[in-house]
């Protein structure tokens, strides 16, 4: 009995697009194919190591590939774990993977075909050479099942009674369409597998036909009853050599045997210096999929109290979901003594390092080990550590070629990042692969050992400033007196930056120092010092004035050491949120109310002595502390602080109505309000706008 289904809408738009899409090199179905059938081997293998009797159904681990010439047909076989009916309703057709809508996307912006394995449909390129596809299975938990479609919107699942049973796992039969006849050929499968699959751990074998000739004896009655469609006789001409009475005769029969096609072995127990690049590339593409070379590579091995040999991989470029953080991955592959144990440890490399591909093969780890047991192992403990250490090394010969690393920074930057916030034993070394732009970086970025090679002697310190853009952060008031003193700053605006560089503290024995936040010392002479200092005693009266008008907007009011052109800037608390901080935690909703109390910036409202809106206000107070002029002017600048500081307003439509009155002002024109009864006619001098005015809009 056949039940029928119909393919989940995005998988049947898919099938159309590789059935309909002109694409040449339809070959890699054959890759796709294998490295399922290998995928279903390892689970089988994995599985035995706690249960060694899941193997009963079929000891040896292998994949067939049989052509059938006279039936068009091309048949992959593997003894992997099969599936179930239930795992044919769920994996072939009734459920979208996240990659199908990616990997249509990526086609129509122009990516390839061949890219198909690494968005997780790779099966369906098997409609790449096929128009007919039948995928028989037989999982040990069920009977064996014949899926079969021919796409077209639907597949059906039918009670397998009619093919021979196959013990356990499956049978990809692929009815080839006329003009794909070739795949058929021993040579031109011989050659796609030696491009693609060589590297695949279990054997291939290729069923070869080939005409044997075969010496039998001539037995005269036999011949004349034999079949007319036996094979061809000849008489030999043996009497030579061979006694009289009997007779010998040679026959062409057809014999089929199993040729292995991938007898290399495994290529990380080789000899390094014998390995081509090309051989790496082959081996990390079967690996991982990617249709693209590796950008480096790390091959080594480690002896001594404990023994493994290990290939890691770094990719050209992050896959499509590299931060889909739900997503298992499987990136390192774990081996014990050549055997393959699973492809998804998380305990072999931290989730930073999750763009690193690879295998590993432990000399000492146990063969039955199980997920749960490997978290607390010492070895794989070790093993972690060294794979981290060459990551870092070889992320170092990357940095050798700048234009590779800006490649790799583009891809991994983000990852790095994270890792010095997680990876506090090498914070240090990480720090030495960030890259900021800068004030003086110009179109590049820069890293912190250079940076400091630029530092003027006087300087101490790194200085930063987190943002939203390069336009918002290149000329903040932050920087005024930085660039004036030849101090450069970082600008990092990137949102993980500050998570990364908080974390950070210091880098070669120089801290690491925000420049929006409060208690900013710069290196300055005696005299600087002398005449701030004056300053501020100066400036008291003033301060307490504003602080007293903005109430608990700000927490202090005080004299500024970093502007020299703006009147003012407001800055944070040094253990609290910059306002790059706060507003990234506002977009993320993240903001649990107690946290964001306890966490939101604390504003300083910093003023400049030297800013001529500043000195008048100041000679305003002194005048006249009632002024009340004082108050609304103080609240414009504040709020233009805020702005120019990072953050948001809080209520724009006041501060709107508070600018627009004053363009009121200076245009000379009637205000459409009704005018308050204070107005006077004659249009006031910007600093006696009346108050009542103002007032009315706080
Ligand atoms: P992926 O291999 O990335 O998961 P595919 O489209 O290649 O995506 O395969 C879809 C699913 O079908 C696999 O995840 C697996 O569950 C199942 N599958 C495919 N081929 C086999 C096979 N030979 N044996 C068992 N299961 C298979
Ligand atoms: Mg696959």
């Amino acid at each position: 009995m056949s039940e029928s289904f119909g393919f989940q809408a995005e998988i049947s738009q898919l099938l159309d697009l590789i059935i309909n899409t002109f694409y040449s090199n339809k070959e890699i179905f054959l890759r796709e194919i294998i490295s399922n059938a290998s995928d279903a081997l390892d689970k089988i293998r994995y599985a035995s190591l706690t249960d060694p009797s899941v193997l009963d159904t079929e000891k040896e681990l292998k994949i067939q590939i049989i052509p059938d010439k006279e039936n068009k047909l091309l048949i992959i076989r593997d003894t992997g774990i099969g599936m179930t009916k239930a795992d044919m309703v769920n994996n072939l057709g009734t459920i979208a993977k996240s990659g199908t809508k990616g990997f249509m996307e990526a086609l129509n912006s122009g990516a390839d075909i061949s890219m198909i394995g690494q968005f997780g449909v790779g099966f369906y390129s098997a409609y790449l050479v096929a128009d007919r596809v039948q995928f028989v299975s037989k999982h040990n938990d069920d009977d064996q099942y014949i899926w079969e479609s021919s796409a077209g919107g639907t597949f059906t699942i039918t009670p397998d009674t009619t093919n021979p049973p196959i013990g356990r796992g499956s049978e990809v039969r692929l009815f080839l369409k006329e003009d794909q006849l070739e795949y058929l050929e021993e040579k031109k499968i011989k050659d796609i597998v030696k491009k693609h699959s060589e590297f695949i751990s279990y054997p291939i074998q290729l069923a070869v036909t080939k005409e044997v000739e075969k010496e039998v004896e001539d037995d005269e009655e036999e011949v004349a009853e034999d079949d007319e469609d036996k094979p061809k006789i000849e008489e030999v001409d043996d009497e030579e050599d061979k006694p009289k009475e009997k007779k010998t005769k040679k026959i062409k029969e057809k014999e089929v045997t199993n040729e292995e096609l991938n007898k290399t072995k495994p290529i990380w127990t080789r000899n390094p210096s014998d390995i081509t690049t090309e051989e790496y590339a082959a081996f990390y593409k079967s690996l991982t999929n990617d249709w693209e070379d590796h950008l480096a590579v790390k091959h080594f091995s480690v002896e001594g109290q404990l023994e493994f040999k290990a290939i890691l991989f770094i990719p050209k470029r992050a896959p499509f979901d590299l931060f889909e953080s739900k997503k298992k991955r499987n990136n390192i592959k774990l081996y014990v003594r050549r055997v393959f144990i699973m492809d998804d440890c998380e305990d072999l490399i931290p989730e930073y390092l999750n763009f690193v591909k690879g295998i590993v093969d432990s000399e000492d780890l146990p063969l039955n080990i199980s997920r749960e047991t490997l978290q607390q192992n010492k070895i794989l403990k070790v093993i972690r550590k060294n794979i981290v250490k060459k990551t870092l090394d070889v992320i170092s010969e990357i940095a050798e070629d700048k234009d590779n690393f800006k490649k790799f920074y583009e891809s991994f930057g983000k990852n790095l990042k994270l890792g010095i916030h997680e990876d506090a034993q090498n914070r240090s070394k990480l720090a030495e692969f960030l890259r900021f732009f800068s004030t003086k970086s110009g179109e590049e970025q820069t890293s912190l050992k250079d940076y400091i090679t630029r530092m003027p002697e006087i300087q101490k310190s790194i200085y930063y400033l987190t943002g939203e853009s390069l336009a918002a952060t290149r000329d903040s008031p932050f920087l005024e007196v930085l660039k004036k003193k030849g101090f450069e700053v970082l600008l990092l605006v990137d949102p993980i930056d500050e998570y990364a560089i908080t974390q950070l503290k210091e880098f070669e024995n120089k801290k690491l120092i925000c420049v929006s936040k409060e208690g900013l010392e710069l290196e300055e002479t005696e005299d600087e010092k002398k005449a701030r200092e004056a300053e501020a005693a100066e400036f008291n009266d003033l301060c307490t004035t504003v602080k007293d008008a903005l109430g608990d907007k700000v927490e202090k009011v005080v004299v500024s050491n970093r502007i020299t052109d703006s009147p003012c800037v407001l800055v944070t608390g040094q253990f609290g949120w910059s306002s790059n901080m706060e507003r990234i935690m506002k977009a993320q909703a993240l903001r649990d109310s107690s946290m964001s109390s306890y966490m939101a910036s604390k504003k300083t409202l910093e003023l400049n002595p030297t800013n001529a809106i500043v000195k008048e206000l100041k000679r305003k107070v002194a005048e006249d502390k009632a002024d009340k002029s004082v108050r609304d002017l103080t609240y414009l600048l504040f709020e233009t602080a805020l702005l120019t500081s990072g953050f948001t307003l809080e209520e724009p439509g006041s501060f709107a109505k508070r600018i627009h009155r004053m363009i009121a002002l200076g245009l000379d024109v009637d205000d459409d309000e009704p005018a308050p009864a204070s107005s006077s006619d004659a249009p006031p001098p910007l600093e006696s706008v009346s108050t009542s005015a103002m007032e009315e809009i706080d």
